[in-house]
């Protein structure tokens, strides 16, 4: 491998591998960590809980350069921002977002503002914002309120909003859908995502509608998004003021794109539903027990749900009598230890024995 190939095999993201589909001219700077390419997992495990021959696929959006797929989308919204000569990004975030906008700021040279519901945002996303040297302003409000408020500030001056009312994030995004369809070679039956703010089940569903209409798929997946039950407007068809749940990155009372998820549910005939904490919470440990993927409580709604379609006479949708042999694919949004709080309170106090072999083998049990 001569150098260049090297260099271009190492820095590629989402922008050069899938430039045909965003809106990039030549003259773009691209701002990229390498994000996207993620895997796609096979599960054996859930595969056997949905039964009927079908296979669960996981994509595992955590090892994204920041730890969420917010990075597919900050990649196309910084390298625009820095086109159009913004000298500063800004966002309302529950914790990802900020995370991301953060650092791809931090990578194009210009500074990053975030807005963020004080006491809201998990440790690990809270953390990189300062490390990354956003400038952090903490609010008496909800993310609802600080997305008001940076709506507000973006209208004036040269700051670029990159919240996913911004179109450029929803592009990037859409390149998800189409690594999952290039690696299938063709869209899944279904596909399963937590909503919150529901940017992404609308690039998702963007995205399989393009590939297809490029005839580089033959199928539209049934879009099954699934919101926590105590922030759960979309399902409930009203704005949440009290917004109650541990998954903090979808704890949104008022989404920016509901209009586009309703759209994205009825066209491909899918649903939206409902999963409780102590649901989402039994999925994460689940998940990461009998798969081996670890992954915030957010992202675990949608393992939460794919449980619920498969058992729940109460589900929006019921897997009971799906096609056999159906692909099933369920996003995980945000890796685990962004958002390790509840987890750590669940964990024993490890108590430690004498340095002996014979101490250790009793402590294993052996
Ligand atoms: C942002 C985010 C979501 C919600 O995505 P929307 O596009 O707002 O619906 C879900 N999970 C994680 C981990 C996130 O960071």
């Amino acid at each position: 491998m001569d150098s260049t190939t090297a260099k271009s095999q190492r820095s590629r993201g989402v922008i050069e591998r899938y430039r045909e589909f965003l809106p990039v001219s030549p003259a773009t700077r691209i701002v990229s960590l390498g994000e996207g390419n993620t895997p796609l997992i096979h599960c054996p495990q859930l595969s056997k809980r949905v039964g009927r021959g079908c296979e669960v696929f996981v994509k595992n959006e955590g090892v994204n350069p920041t730890g969420s797929f917010k990075d597919r989308g900050m990649t196309v919204a910084v390298s625009e921002a820095l086109e159009h000569g913004a000298s500063a990004v800004i966002c309302a975030s529950t914790g990802n977002t900020s995370a991301s906008a953060s650092a791809y700021a931090t990578r194009a040279g210009i500074s990053c503002v975030v807005i963020l519901p004080a006491g809201k945002i998990a440790t690990g996303k809270l953390l990189q914002a300062f490390v990354y040297g956003a400038k952090i302003v903490a609010i008496d409000g909800n993310f609802d309120d600080a997305l008001r408020i940076v709506c507000q500030l973006g209208e004036t001056g040269d700051l670029a909003i990159v919240n996913s009312i911004n179109s450029d994030r929803i592009a990037g995004q859409k390149t998800a859908a189409f690594e999952i369809a290039d690696e299938l070679r063709d869209a899944p039956d279904f596909h399963l995502l937590p909503v919150g703010n529901a940017g992404n089940i609308t690039a998702y569903w963007a995205g399989y509608r393009e590939y297809c209409a490029h005839g580089r798929s033959t199928k539209l997946p049934v879009m099954i998004g699934f919101q926590a039950a105590g922030a759960a407007p979309i399902f409930y068809n009203r704005i949440i003021e009290k917004l109650e749940t541990v998954a903090s990155a979808i704890r949104i009372g008022n989404p920016a794109s509901w209009k586009q998820a309703r759209a994205a549910i009825a066209e491909s005939r899918g649903a939206i539903d409902v999963v409780s904490d102590e649901e989402i919470l039994a999925a994460q440990t689940w998940l990461a027990r009998q798969e081996g993927i670890f992954v915030e409580p957010a992202s675990a709604a949608s393992i939460a749900g794919l449980f619920k379609c498969c058992d729940s006479g109460e589900a929006a949708y019921s897997f009971q009598k799906i096609p056999e042999e159906s692909r099933i694919v369920c996003t995980v949004t945000g890796h685990g230890l962004k958002d390790p709080d509840v987890m750590i309170g669940r964990m024993k106090e490890l108590e430690s024995v004498p340095a002996t072999v014979g101490d250790v083998r009793r402590a294993i049990g052996l």
